[in-house]
C-alpha cells in the first residue's frame, strides 16, 4: 500500500506529525504505532502514571546495561508502548528548559533552532491560561494547567522556605526565565492528562486520508539502490507487511527505539552493523550515539503535618479523593506527584540554573519488583529530589542483535565525568540547605533517608552511585548538527546522506534541556512538520528559518 508520509511511532512527537500532516487533507499519512490506542481509564486519570510505570502492555520496560559509575546498577528506563508514546505515561510536568538550551542547539550549527526561534513552535502547541502573550499561546491543541490552585498546601511551605533562603519565586517556569522556586504547569484539561495523542490526534483519527495501524512494530527501513527511503516494513500479529512511502518517512519512536530500527535498517556505525551481519546501507556513526539523561535522587522526611501519604495510605482517603475526582476533577487525582521545585545554581559560577529540584507533598520507594503501584511511605511525609539539568556525560543506544524483539543495549554513562559527579554533590547539598530554612524546619521531624549514611560529599557521592535512577529524559541518540560524522540529522531533521527519511522525536536534541522533555518533543514535532510541509511546497512555514545545505550532499527539496 502507498502513502505519501509513513510516521513511525505514534508518541509524543508522532501524533502531532501525523495531524499536522494530514491536516491540509491533500496528503495520504500513515501512523504505525508498535503498541495499542490509549482507551484505558489510566491514561487519562493523571495518577494513572502510578499504574503504568510498570506496565507489561503499554510500557517497554527497558533496562540499561550494568553502569560502571553507578554500583553497576541496571537504571530502569520506561518508554510508553501505547498511542501518545511516553507521554501517555509520563508525570505531565510541562517544563520548555532554558532559553539558553535551544541558543547552543543553534549555536552548534543548527540554524532555525534557537530559542527565538522555537518560541513560536511552543505558543503554537499550546492553550495556556494567561492567555496569548509573548511567551503563551492561549488556542494551541494541548492544555496547559498551573498546578497553584490545587497543589498541597506543604508545597507553599517548601517555597516559603526557599525564599527564606533567598531564592526567589517564579510564578512561570515557561516565561522570562526558569530560575526560581514555584509549583509546575502540567499538561491536563479539566483534570485528565492532555497528550499530544489527545489534544492532536482523537480530533484527526477520522480523517479518510490518515490510517492509524497499531501493534504495528516497524523492522525495517526500506531504501532502493540510490538510497531513498521507500518504505517500511513492520510486524504486526505476527505477520510482515510492508508499506510504501511515495514522499517521506519519518522515524519518531523516540531516543531509543528511534536509533534501533535505524541500525536494523542498515543506517548507522559501520562496526556495529557488521557485527549483528546487517548490510550497510549508509554509514553514520552518531546512530545511537550521544545518549543523554537526567539522574535523580530523592531525599525523604518524615513530617510533623499531615501529607499526602495519610490521605493515600488510607482507604477512607482514597475513596475521598476518588469521589472528589468523579465529582469535580479536581484533588491530587487530577495532578502529577511532583508539585513544586524549581531551579536553581549551585554555585556562583553558574550563569544559569544548573539543577532542577522537586518538592512532592508524598513521599514513595520505586518498587524494586515490577509491582504496578508506587505505594506511599507509612508515615506523613514528603520527599525532595534533584537532578543536574544538562549532564555532560554521554551513552548509547546500540542494537543486540539484528532481531527487532530483542532490546537494545542502553549504555547511559551516567556519572562518567567529574563535572556531573561534582554536580550531583552540589545537588545533594543544596537540598540539605533547602531543608535548613525555617519554614520547612517546622514542619520536619527527621530525614528518614540517606539521614545518617550521607554525612560528607564522599557520602553523598556514594548515595546517588548506590540510590539514584533515570528521571526518563532519555534524549539525544539521534543527534542534529552539520557533521556527519557526529550527526545524525541535518538542521531540517533530514538524515544525513539518505534521501526521503527524517527522526523528528527527542532523539533529535543535540544536547538535553534543561527541564522535563515532553514540552520540547513536542516543540519538535511542531517545527518537524512545518518544514517537512514547507519542503513538500506548501509555501512558506511563517516561523522557519531555511538553512541552505552545506556541500553538495543530495538535493535541497524532496520531489512533489
Ligand atoms: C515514566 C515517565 C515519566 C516522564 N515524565 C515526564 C514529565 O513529567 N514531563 C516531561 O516533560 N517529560 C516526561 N517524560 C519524558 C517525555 O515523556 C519524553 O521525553 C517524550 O514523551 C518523548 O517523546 P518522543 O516522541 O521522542 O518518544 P515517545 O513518546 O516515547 O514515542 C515513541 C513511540 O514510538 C513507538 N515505537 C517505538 N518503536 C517502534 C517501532 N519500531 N515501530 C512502531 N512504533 C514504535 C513507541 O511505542 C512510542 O509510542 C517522562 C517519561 C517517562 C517514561
Amino acid at each position: 500500500m502507498n502513502y505519501d508520509y509513513i510516521v513511525v511511532g505514534a508518541g509524543s512527537a508522532g501524533c502531532i506529525l501525523a495531524e499536522r500532516l494530514s491536516a491540509s487533507g491533500k496528503h495520504s499519512v500513515l501512523l504505525l504505532e508498535a503498541g495499542g490506542p490509549d482507551k484505558s481509564f489510566w491514561f487519562k486519570i493523571p495518577i494513572g502514571f502510578a499504574k503504568l510505570y510498570y506496565h507489561t502492555v503499554y510500557n517497554w520496560m527497558y533496562y540499561s546495561e550494568p553502569e560502571p559509575e553507578l554500583a553497576d546498577r541496571k537504571i530502569y528506563c520506561p518508554r510508553g508502548k501505547v498511542q501518545g508514546g511516553s507521554g501517555s505515561i509520563n508525570a505531565m510536568i510541562y517544563v520548555r528548559g532554558a532559553q539558553r538550551d535551544y541558543d547552543d542547539w543553534a549555536a552548534a550549527g543548527n540554524p532555525g533552532w534557537s530559542y527565538r526561534d522555537v518560541l513560536p513552535y511552543f505558543r503554537k502547541l499550546e492553550s495556556h491560561p494567561l492567555g496569548d502573550t509573548q511567551w503563551h499561546g492561549a488556542d494551541g491543541p494541548v492544555r496547559i494547567t498551573p498546578m497553584k490552585d490545587g497543589a498541597h498546601p506543604i508545597c507553599e511551605t517548601f517555597i516559603e522556605g526557599a525564599q527564606q533562603l533567598g531564592y526567589e519565586r517564579n510564578e512561570d517556569f515557561n516565561g522570562a526565565r526558569l530560575e526560581g522556586v514555584g509549583i509546575y504547569d502540567v499538561n491536563t484539561r479539566n483534570g485528565r492528562r492532555d497528550s499530544s495523542s489527545v489534544a492532536y490526534l482523537h480530533r484527526a483519527g477520522h480523517r479518510p486520508n490518515l490510517t492509524i495501524e497499531h501493534h504495528a512494530q516497524a523492522t525495517r527501513v526500506l531504501f532502493d539502490a540510490a538510497r531513498r527511503a521507500t518504505g517500511v516494513e513492520i510486524e504486526q500479529q505476527g505477520k510482515k507487511r510492508t508499506f510504501h512511502a511515495n514522499r517521506e518517512v519519518i522515524v519518531a519512536a523516540g531516543a531509543v527505539d528511534s536509533p534501533k530500527l535505524l541500525q536494523l535498517s542498515g543506517v548507522g556505525p559501520r562496526a556495529l552493523l557488521d557485527r549483528h551481519g546487517i548490510g550497510l546501507v549508509h554509514e553514520l556513526p552518531a546512530v545511537g550515539q550521544n545518549l543523554q539523561d537526567h539522574l535523580c535522587v530523592s531525599f525523604y522526611y518524615r513530617a510533623r503535618v499531615k501529607t499526602l501519604n495519610d490521605a493515600f495510605g488510607s482507604w477512607v482517603g482514597k475513596l475521598q479523593f476518588g469521589l472528589q475526582y468523579l465529582l469535580t476533577r479536581k484533588g491530587p487525582l487530577s495532578m502529577s506527584v511532583n508539585q513544586s521545585g524549581g531551579f536553581f545554581r549551585t554555585n556562583p559560577d553558574e550563569t544559569q540554573p544548573n539543577m532542577q529540584i522537586y518538592f512532592n507533598p508524598l513521599s514513595y520507594r520505586i518498587p524494586k519488583s515490577n509491582r504496578a503501584s508506587l505505594e506511599p511511605e507509612p508515615y506523613s511525609g514528603f520527599l525532595i529530589a534533584c537532578n543536574p539539568c544538562r549532564p555532560t556525560s554521554r551513552g548509547s543506544v546500540e542494537i543486540a542483535s539484528a532481531r527487532v524483539e530483542d532490546a537494545p543495549l542502553i549504555r547511559g554513562n551516567y556519572l562518567s565525568t567529574q563535572k556531573d559527579r561534582d554536580e550531583v554533590m552540589q545537588g545533594g547539598r543544596l537540598v540539605r540547605q533547602l531543608m535548613q530554612a525555617k519554614a520547612l524546619k517546622d514542619i520536619t521531624v527527621e530525614e528518614v533517608s540517606p539521614a545518617a549514611a550521607v554525612t560528607d560529599d564522599a557520602s553523598m557521592l556514594q548515595y546517588f552511585r548506590e540510590q539514584s535512577g533515570s528521571i526518563y529524559h532519555l534524549c539525544g541518540t539521534c543527534a542534529m548538527g552539520p557533521d556527519p560524522q557526529t550527526a545524525v540529522v541535518d538542521a531540517r531533521l533530514r538524515v544525513h546522506g539518505i534521501e526521503g527519511l527524517r527522526v523528528v522525536d527527542a532523539s533529535i536534541f543535540p544536547n538535553i534541556t534543561s527541564g522535563n522533555t515532553n514540552a520540547a518533543a513536542m516543540m519538535v514535532a511542531e517545527k518537524g512538520a512545518a518544514m517537512i510541509l514547507e519542503d513538500a511546497g506548501h509555501g512558506e512555514d511563517p516561523f522557519s528559518h531555511r538553512p541552505v545545505r552545506a556541500g553538495t550532499q543530495r538535493a535541497a527539496a524532496i520531489s512533489s
